[in-house]
């Protein structure tokens, strides 16, 4: 007895609809898609309940025949030659023509479509692959295509949908996606009849404006750097946040050749550029564009997936990581000049081995401020930020041993000598390199701030008694995060009593702040701990220090004497991180020579 049968096709479509239709917004994409292919200008997307029950797309595109209508729906019916080389096949390879046949495998899907050269369009109804109703109608040129009740008819997926909330959240991220790259096309995205978003034909830049530059994404172009890097391997170019803008929830894109991807590996070769420029926490917010040829990817990835195998990801990470610094490194060391070159670094590279024998030279601590035995080491640990450089003083493991020895080598021997001036609000020093840029209040901030998670860690703060002492009442959620935080403040110098069920009375301070009046700087610290959300004791110790230092450190535009400038600089340069601020605010920046003499 045959036991081998064929699948029937509902069934066999099924399967196939669960490898590309998860979810609604797997769905989405295929559908908007379609759209695009068929050269649609204005795109509107209509959801319900999350996608649930209702997801259309109306475009504006070429339209189908009568014929098309009907073959769209089988399986393996596509109208669009591909090549692998194609780089529009990445995302199908292996479901050529498959979406539709998916969708109405599994949903109640009704189209309407017209060419422009015809008179009359045609409707077409079909229930789980079944074709309920094909008649002529009348409608607009383009496409119309509803789906509704997605997964009617398979229970598992339909129960293993998440919350609406989630799943108009994997909607949304998908469309982003997609609209990212298609600056020249217009959307309009409406949720359960509310308008979510309305995105105009633009640039590229004003597309991403259009989607994250309000209040709650907080992302503005204006607060972006350019990159752009031309190779014979590949092209890169985009928008890199500038460090001092960067938010602990980022916006992190990479798109290659017009299509979005995912790749922890490049992120990282983003993240190192940002190496010790970002305060604790922080991610860089980046839409990075690469164009390669289509030879150089590994297409052979499963379609639904966004990651994407570069022959030569070593390669392209070094020069990724290049081109990122040079936008930061222009940026940090005088954005009020402005350069005349383009920024692009000519990394040559001979075509015919290219993949094969990559010669590129770029150290993988490429600097542009400098690289031999600077005063700018490259310090793997400054990404971790201020938490782990202070903990009990250790020093995290992968820290190269030579700069453990002398962790600033150059800049503590020379900068007793090296000129060293003020001019209005900063001090200048002469170094190798060039002229050094310090902002004296920053930099006596992170003095102090190492100096207080210091005394934190080990409660060896030093007390300063108040003549007079002040009294401080709270609010009932004060109260409880000042429980929390008492035995640190106390640990820091301030001498606190309980007065009543809602009162302190604060009778010492610390005594880096002495003759400060105690009461705004302990308003200050409960301020900043609830603010910027510190829920670890580390992270109050943190917003402690930091308010602290920020208390106490000398004011902007403070005149200074030969021997404070000396000690302030002698000090911050003795810190394991000092180009920032804890709260990512920029404290050295380097004018090398090369571009001072750029400026005759
Ligand atoms: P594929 O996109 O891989 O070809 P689909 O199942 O997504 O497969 O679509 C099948 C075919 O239906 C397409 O090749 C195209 O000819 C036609 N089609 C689908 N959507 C549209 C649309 N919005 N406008 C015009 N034609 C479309
Ligand atoms: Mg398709």
């Amino acid at each position: 007895m045959d036991i081998i049968h064929l699948l029937p096709d509902s069934v066999a479509n099924q399967i196939a609809a669960g490898e590309v239709i998860q979810r609604p917004a797997s769905c989405l994409k295929e559908l908007v898609e379609n759209s695009l292919d068929a050269g649609a200008k204005r795109i509107q997307i209509l959801v319900r309940d999350a996608g649930r029950t209702l997801l259309q797309v109306i475009d504006d595109g070429i339209g189908m025949s009568e014929m098309d209508a009907r073959l769209a729906f089988e399986r393996h019916a596509t109208s669009k030659i591909r090549e692998a080389k194609d780089l529009f096949s990445l995302r199908t390879m292996g479901f050529r023509g498959e979406a539709l046949a998916s969708i109405c495998a599994v949903a109640q899907v009704e189209m309407t479509t017209r060419r422009a050269e015809d008179e009359t369009g045609t409707l077409i109804e079909i229930h789980g692959s079944d074709v309920v109703r094909q008649e002529a109608c009348s409608c607009p040129v383009g496409t119309n295509i509803k789906v509704s009740n997605l997964f009617f008819n398979v229970p598992v997926r339909r129960k293993f949908l998440k919350s609406d909330q989630t799943e108009l959240r994997n909607l949304m991220t998908e469309f982003y996606h997609i609209a990212l790259v298609y600056p020249k096309v217009a959307f309009t995205f409406v949720h359960n009849d509310e308008i979510l978003l309305e995105l105009p034909v633009g640039t590229e830049k004003q597309r991403i404006e259009a989607i994250f530059g309000n209040p709650k994404r907080n992302v503005y172009t204006s607060n972006f750097v350019d990159i752009n890097t031309e190779t014979d391997l590949v092209s890169i170019r985009g928008f890199v946040i500038k460090p001092e803008n960067a938010t602990k929830k980022a916006e992190q894109y990479f798109f290659v050749n017009g299509r979005y991807m995912r790749h922890p590996y490049f992120l990282k070769a983003v993240q190192t550029a940002y190496s010790g420029m970002l305060a604790n926490d922080y991610q860089p917010s980046f839409f990075i564009y690469f164009d390669i040829n289509p030879d150089a990817i590994d297409v052979n990835i499963h379609p639904t997936k966004t990651e994407i195998k570069f022959a030569d990801e070593q390669t392209i990470f070094q020069i990724l990581m290049a081109s990122v610094r040079e936008a930061l490194g222009k940026f940090t060391l005088a954005p009020q000049i402005d350069f005349d070159t383009t920024g692009s670094i000519d990394i040559p590279l001979p075509q015919s081995d290219r993949v094969s024998q990559p010669r590129v030279n770029i150290d993988p601590n490429y600097n542009p401020f400098h690289t031999r035995g600077s005063i700018y080491p490259d310090r793997p640990q400054a990404v971790k930020g201020w938490e782990s450089l202070y903990e009990g003083l250790s020093r995290p493991e992968e820290m190269p041993i030579s700069q453990e020895a002398n962790p600033n080598g150059l800049a503590i021997g020379d900068s007793d000598q090296a000129p060293l001036w003020q001019h209005g609000k900063y001090l200048f020093m002469s170094t190798e390199e060039g002229v050094l840029l310090i902002h004296p209040r920053r930099a006596h901030v992170c003095v102090l701030y190492a100096q207080f998670i210091e005394q934190l860690a080990h409660a060896q703060g030093a007390m300063q008694q108040l003549l007079f002492p002040e009294v401080m009442t709270l609010q009932q959620d004060e109260m409880v995060l000042a429980e929390q935080l008492l035995p640190d403040l106390r640990s820091i110098g301030f001498e606190l009593e309980q007065l009543s069920p809602d009162s302190y009375s604060i009778q010492g301070i610390p005594s880096q702040l002495a003759n400060q009046s105690a009461l705004p700087v302990l308003q200050e610290i409960l301020k900043n701990v609830r603010e910027r959300g510190a829920d670890t004791r580390n992270e109050w110790r943190e917003q402690i220090a930091l308010s602290l230092a920020q208390s106490a450190a000398i004011p902007s535009g403070k005149r200074m004497n030969e021997a404070e400038m000396r000690d302030l600089v002698k000090r911050l340069f003795a810190l394991p991180a000092y180009r920032i601020t804890p709260d990512g605010k920029t404290v050295v920046s380097l004018m090398t020579d090369e571009e001072i003499s750029k400026r005759f």
